[in-house]
């Protein structure tokens, strides 16, 4: 009993370190710091790799795939909500479900698609304990979007392209902001793209490394 509360109590300060970090790397949105420090990264871990859960590194969740880099996240976030709220947000690769949780305490609902299904039934364990009410969690590819619940106001993309598929332009609303990362594996870098009207505009932000958005569900 006294072990968990202890280790309970050194888990919440590595928590609050890694956000804390976050903040000397520059993320400024305090929302988006705060979310962060809501959802303990170790419960989307494997219980051998709790140990790094707050380290500032992708780690592996099974089936290829791994937990985007907390930097990442935070930074993708932040962009998409300057100067405005996230609203109707869909998430292409939910993976464990880690980064679905942080936008569902940002985001008005939240749609959060994955190809590989064993991989989504793990993130809906990992996601229970959190009641998430504004959270919808499917088996998808995600890269034809999800037309059920479209329009979105934000589109984020956790697995990297080639070229923005089309489908995720047309599912922006008017005014709709996506973060996508593009690029050959070794070479990828994040885009911003804005939607105003049916003109498209796109700007450039961090290199980064994601795995690649694949088609197809499994
Ligand atoms: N958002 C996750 C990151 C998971 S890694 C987190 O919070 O840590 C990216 C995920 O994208 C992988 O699980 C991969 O299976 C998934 N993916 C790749 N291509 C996809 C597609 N076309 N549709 C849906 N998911 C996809």
């Amino acid at each position: 009993m006294m072990r968990t509360v202890e280790s309970a109590q050194s888990a919440q300060r590595a928590l609050l370190r890694m956000v804390e970090r976050l903040r000397g790397q520059g993320i400024r949105d305090e929302k988006v710091l705060d979310a962060m420090v809501r959802v303990p990264r170790q419960r989307f871990v494997e219980p051998g790799l709790a140990f790094s859960a707050y380290d500032d590194t992708p780690l592996p969740i099974g089936y290829q795939q791994t937990i985007s880099q907390p930097f990442v996240v935070a930074r993708m976030i932040e962009v998409l909500r300057s100067g405005r709220e996230l609203g109707r947000t869909l998430e292409v690769g939910a993976g464990c479900g880690y980064q679905a949780a942080v936008l569902s305490f940002l985001a008005t609902e939240v749609y959060a698609v994955e190809r590989i299904r064993p991989l989504l039934d793990r993130a809906r364990e990992n996601l229970r304990p959190f009641r998430l009410a504004n959270l919808r969690l499917k088996c998808a590819d995600g890269s034809l979007g999800l037309p059920e619940a479209a329009p979105y106001d934000t589109i984020i993309v956790a697995a990297a392209a080639r070229e923005v598929p089309l489908p995720l332009k047309e599912q922006l609303a008017p005014g709709g902001r996506m973060m996508i990362p593009l690029g050959a594996q070794a070479e990828q870098q994040l885009i911003l793209v804005e939607r105003h009207g049916n003109q498209y505009k796109e700007s450039r932000f961090e290199a980064v490394r994601f795995v690649p958005l694949l088609s197809g569900i499994e």
